[in-house]
């Protein structure tokens, strides 16, 4: 999923043509591609009905030579099992699972609501508004549709001061927005969908 944001892939690969060995951390995204949406599940299914989708994720950043260390969070027995049974018979993606990949991503992908790049052009915001940090809940919730951590981190993460229901509609953000958002709309969509899962 991030592999175009920074320096993701093409730090890997730099660092294979350095010979300089790669620790990789979050690569199931912390928990999000374990459960993903049941139609871009099934994508993973249609291809190994068996494999679990953090299985994937764990096989595509292994799958770089010089990787040798993958620390992945877990919280029950289940997911240690079936992290242990990924590194047992571990083996590399093939190009036709590289592909597979490559279309769960782009399916995921196709879910975000907005081009933000939190590049923070538009904060700080007259009213306090946390506009990157609103956008980034709001798309991940689109993408990975998984409730209860939306909420989760838009409780802890947006105080009340900061949530979007405080725009007063001046306009400023967007006349510095280099992905010409149309901040002011989707700011009220975040705050409406939000306050409907609340
Ligand atoms: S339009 Fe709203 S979010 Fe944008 S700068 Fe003004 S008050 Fe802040
Ligand atoms: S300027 Fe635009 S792209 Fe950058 S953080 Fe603000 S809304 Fe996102």
């Amino acid at each position: 999923m991030d592999k175009d944001s920074q320096a993701t892939t093409k730090g890997i690969e730099l660092a294979e043509s350095l010979g300089i060995p790669m620790v990789i951390m979050e690569p199931v995204k912390g928990g999000s591609l374990a459960s993903l949406p049941e139609d871009i599940g099934n994508i993973f299914k249609e291809s190994n009905k068996d494999a679990s989708p953090s299985s994937w994720a764990l096989r595509y950043v292994g799958s770089f030579s010089n990787v040798k260390v993958i620390l992945s969070g877990m919280s029950d027995m289940e997911q240690v099992e079936d992290n242990l049974s990924t590194f047992d018979s571990f083996t590399s993606l093939s190009g036709e699972e590289q592909k597979v990949v490559e279309s769960v991503a782009q399916a995921l992908n196709s879910r975000v609501q907005n081009g933000c790049t939190a590049c923070r052009y538009c904060m700080p915001c007259p009213k306090g508004v946390d506009i990157p940090g609103s956008f980034k809940i709001w798309n991940e919730y689109h993408v990975y549709g998984n409730i209860k951590d939306t909420l989760r981190r838009w409780n802890e993460g947006i105080k009340e001061e900061t949530r979007p229901k405080n725009c007063v509609e001046c306009g400023k953000c967007e006349s510095v927005c280099p992905q010409k958002i149309h901040i002011r709309e989707d700011l009220k969509r975040v705050q409406r969908e939000m306050d409907v899962l609340s």
